[in-house]
């Protein structure tokens, strides 16, 4: 009767979106043009196809500046937010190298930063990598304790893409303009999902990409506060004002804008509604089953993320159970070794507790009766793999 007029769910249901959302529907509508009758080249500047691109691409880049409280002239266009991590990082150390050769970051930061760390590391750059808290936060006083007069760049995330936790961005901010060192963000996780805004936050640097807002795959972008200016790390036809040569992905930045003129119109709503469902989520799974512990701070995090570690219950095994569900584990196996989250264990957790954990990643698409579902599934699949670890024991 209850579920009468409800359509029929689709499985496997998708609950990854910190992974990367499906493309909104009207995002397409935006691009389909500029795969066929507009396909000019955007730095064509002697006929129509160029001018028409042209005027494009300046309506993108208006739409995420507006969105993030930037002017359209800070945002530089890359391939995503790996490609904007390195220019960051690395264009920053390039251009920087004569002030100090220092730069702090922390440990529970995307791959993409701290591997762009280690290679510089390898080019004689010194690096600090904060610890966090059994929360997920790094201490203040650690990173003003780290800064030294070496000290070129602090790289903290603004919000974890497994834990989902934010960071006290606006609070490292403040200190890094009082000590005068360059603040990057990696904001992929918070654009579009919370308020975000780099001039009240006091940012220099933040990157961005398309596919984790309901964008593309393929484009994103780095803010690059007005008189900061990283080395290319992409040399060329000294495309974006320089700092990234390139044909502009004239299609992708159109998806970009106009996924980001969505958010800034949804994002108030839409955050709670998300926020809603996680809690209705979390509420199910904590109040059928024992053994349960939340990753990350449960206070500041993002609207759809829970993170959750099911004692005695490997997260594989508990993904294969329940086929119905598309998340990610707390542990990837590659070929011969298992590979448990460095986001986990630099919480503290032990690498059985990391390996009992899932990610949900909640987004626009997803709906109560998902929700309603997968919670009831999960909540059978760990019941009866605990009965069967049980049997195996006795
Ligand atoms: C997805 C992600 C990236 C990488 O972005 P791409 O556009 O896929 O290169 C970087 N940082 C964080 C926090 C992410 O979640």
């Amino acid at each position: 009767m209850k579920n009468s007029a409800q359509p029929a769910l689709k499985f496997p249901v998708y609950l990854d979106n910190h992974a990367t959302t499906p493309l909104d529907p009207r995002v397409l509508d935006a691009m389909l043009p500029y795969f066929t009758s507009k396909f000019g080249n955007a730095a064509s500047h002697s006929h129509q196809f160029g001018w028409e691109t042209s005027a494009a691409v300046e309506k993108a880049r208006s739409q995420i500046a507006s969105l993030i409280g930037a002017s359209p002239a800070e945002i530089v266009f890359t391939s995503g937010a790996t490609e904007s991590d390195n220019l960051a990082i690395k264009g920053t150390a390039e251009a920087h190298r004569q002030n100090g050769n220092h730069i702090i970051t922390a440990a529970t930061e995307h791959k993409a930063v701290l591997d762009s760390c280690r290679a510089l590391e390898r080019h004689g750059f010194k690096i600090s990598c904060l610890p966090v808290n059994s929360d997920g936060f790094i201490d203040l006083n650690q990173l003003r304790n780290a800064i030294t007069s070496e000290t070129i760049l602090v790289t903290i995330m603004a919000a974890n893409n497994e834990i989902g936790v934010l960071q006290p961005v606006e609070e490292i901010a403040a200190i890094c303009r009082e000590r005068g060192v360059l603040f990057h963000s990696d904001a992929v996780q918070a654009l579009g999902r919370i308020p975000f805004d780099v001039r009240k936050i006091g940012m220099d640097l933040a990157s961005l990409t398309a596919h984790k807002c309901y964008g593309p795959k393929g484009v994103g972008a780095l803010y690059v506060r007005s008189g900061v200016k990283p080395a290319p790390i992409i040399d060329g036809g000294g495309h974006e004002r320089g700092m990234r040569s390139g044909t502009l992905n004239v299609p992708g930045i159109v998806g970009f804008g106009r996924a980001c003129e969505i958010a800034q119109q949804e994002l108030a709503e839409e955050s709670i509604r998300i926020a809603t469902l996680r809690d209705r989520l979390r509420d199910h799974l904590l109040a059928e089953l024992d053994g349960l512990a939340i990753n990350g701070s449960t206070e500041r995090r993002l609207p759809g993320n829970l993170n959750i570690s099911f004692s005695s219950v490997d997260g594989e095994t508990l993904m294969t159970a329940v086929r119905e569900m598309a998340v990610s584990s707390g542990s990837a196996c590659s070929s011969d070794k298992v590979d448990h989250s460095h986001v986990l264990k630099s919480l503290g957790l032990s690498d059985e507790q990391a390996g009992s954990s899932l990610r949900f990643g909640i987004g626009r698409f997803n709906t109560e009766a998902e929700i309603e579902y997968v919670a009831a599934r999960v909540v059978e699949a760990v019941k009866s793999l605990r009965e069967l670890s049980h049997q195996a024991a006795v």
